[in-house]
């Protein structure tokens, strides 16, 4: 059977502290009340004694013990609840405080009805020797019950002790059960709102957020990252959507171009000229991109790129590619130019990193404007290295930024701008850049220019190490 988690919290706090404050009670209670008896046994020793030291002074030798002396020992016996009889040095008994001693007294078990839950304990009788100026010249009896050092006051305390103890589990029960319903009613009411916003994402709501603020961290953890999934799966969706459209609209244009054109060689409306066969040929070309395109994206998500890693000099390389991207940035009439540390060197496939940067550089010179211009920065951290490639050119507006390394996104600017790319270049840079545990980021305002961030980790940096 399921237990809801208020249940389940309630009763494993009640349970604990029901344990905790029992165990303690019953610990301290043993504790207390040892200590106590223990106090109180030392106690009437010293009240016996000093009650024998008395007797000792009121013995006269000659005359034994006075009717008034007699009267204060009586004091003494009934004041203490002590059976007390003195003999003398020939064994005759020169006082006694009550015709039978305490066990036979009725009065005594009348008390101890008084106190029923205490066991009366052994009737003793302990003797003490009559001493006057060092001579001994009798024997005291004092008679006692077990317990007869618990006199009223000190029974009184113990039970109270106990009473206080069985009050004290209930009060903490009590606080115990108001203080778990409540948490356990903090704890469980936000993950009960979470899940209701998970179910309506699982009903297709994807627009449904978690409003759950909770001081307990790790709620707060959940709620964010319940809220950051319902983002991503929203811009997913988004993207599915507009992939599906923007496939069909890739796709769809060349191929009418291309039937119209053909219908029209048909008809014989038109004579195939070799300009015509070059647009057809250009069109197949770009229908041809597409689909390696869209095959290239399959390899990559199916299996993990395969690095042919070896050791080179990353700045040599940079300013080759760079060398080799100048004239076709001149013929554009723009221009390229880089800030390289020297001689870094690093363990990497040089072939994707070329890929890299030329999917990079291109898309500086394809989103350039009149007078574009491209840099290209290497730079080193204490983390390890970083590659900038930074362009004034149409930049990227806030809406497209969080897509650019989706499949086949593109911008709405760079589909103005026919530039006859497929969405893929990006995608294929970021699949690459992170197969050699590096990141990359984009900085951009549109109409200013991007900045792409490259950032490789240490150990790509020692390759020896
Ligand atoms: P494409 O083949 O369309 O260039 P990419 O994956 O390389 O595909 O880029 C995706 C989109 O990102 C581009 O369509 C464009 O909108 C945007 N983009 C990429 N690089 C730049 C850049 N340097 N300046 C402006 N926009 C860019």
């Amino acid at each position: 059977m399921k237990m809801s988690l208020t249940k389940k919290l309630s009763i494993g706090f009640l349970l604990t502290a029901f344990i905790s404050i029992f165990i303690a009670g019953l610990v301290s209670n043993y504790m207390i009340s040892k200590k106590f008896s223990n106090y109180l046994i030392a106690e009437h020793k010293t009240k016996v004694d000093k009650i024998a030291t008395v007797i000792d002074g009121l013995y006269d030798e000659q005359t034994g013990i006075s009717t008034t002396n007699k009267a204060e020992i009586l004091r003494y016996s009934n004041a203490e609840e002590l059976y007390i009889q003195v003999k003398n040095a020939t064994g005759v008994i020169v006082f006694t405080s009550s015709s039978t001693n305490l066990q036979n007294k009725t009065m005594m078990s009348s008390m101890m009805n008084d106190f029923s839950s205490i066991k009366p304990g052994q009737y003793t009788e302990d003797s003490y020797p009559l001493i006057k100026n060092n001579k001994k010249l009798g024997t005291i009896v004092f008679g006692y019950y077990g317990t007869s050092f618990l006199n009223t006051g000190a029974l009184t305390f113990k039970t109270t002790l106990n009473h206080s103890f069985f009050v004290s589990i209930l009060i903490a029960l009590i606080f115990g059960l108001i203080i778990s319903i409540f948490l356990s009613k903090q704890i469980s009411s936000p993950l009960t709102k979470i899940t209701d916003t998970a179910n309506k994402m699982r009903n297709g709501d994807l627009e449904a957020r978690s409003q759950v603020v909770s001081k307990t961290k790790e709620i707060d953890d959940l709620t964010i990252s319940m809220n950051y999934l319902a983002e991503t799966l929203q811009n997913q969706e988004l993207l599915r959507k507009r992939l599906t459209s923007d496939m069909a609209h890739e796709l769809r244009t060349p191929l009418t171009n291309l039937k119209s054109h053909v219908e029209a060689l048909l008809d014989k409306v038109w004579e195939p000229t070799e300009d015509m066969l070059t647009s057809f040929y250009e069109e197949i070309q770009r229908l041809i991109k597409l689909v390696e395109g869209l095959n290239d994206i399959a390899k990559l998500e199916q299996t993990s790129l395969n690095l042919n890693k070896s050791k080179f000099n990353l700045s040599l390389e940079l300013e080759k590619v760079v060398t080799s991207f100048e004239p076709l940035y001149e013929t554009s009439g723009s221009k390229i130019n880089s800030n390289l540390i020297p001689n870094i060197e690093v363990l990497m496939d040089k072939d994707k990193l070329k890929q890299v940067m030329y999917n990079l550089l291109s898309n500086s010179l394809k989103y350039s404007k009149i007078n574009g211009e491209v840099l290209l920065t290497l730079k080193s951290d204490k983390d390890g290295i970083i590659i900038e490639v930074k362009d004034n050119g149409i930049g990227i507006s806030k809406k497209d930024l969080p897509f650019i390394f989706e499949r086949f996104y593109r911008s709405d600017e760079s589909r103005d701008k026919n530039t006859g790319g497929a969405g893929i270049g990006l995608t294929i840079v970021k699949a690459i850049v992170e197969a050699h545990t590096g990141t990359i980021s984009v900085n951009s305002t549109l109409g200013k220019g991007s900045t792409f961030f490259i950032t490789f980790p240490k150990p790509i940096l020692n390759p020896d190490k």
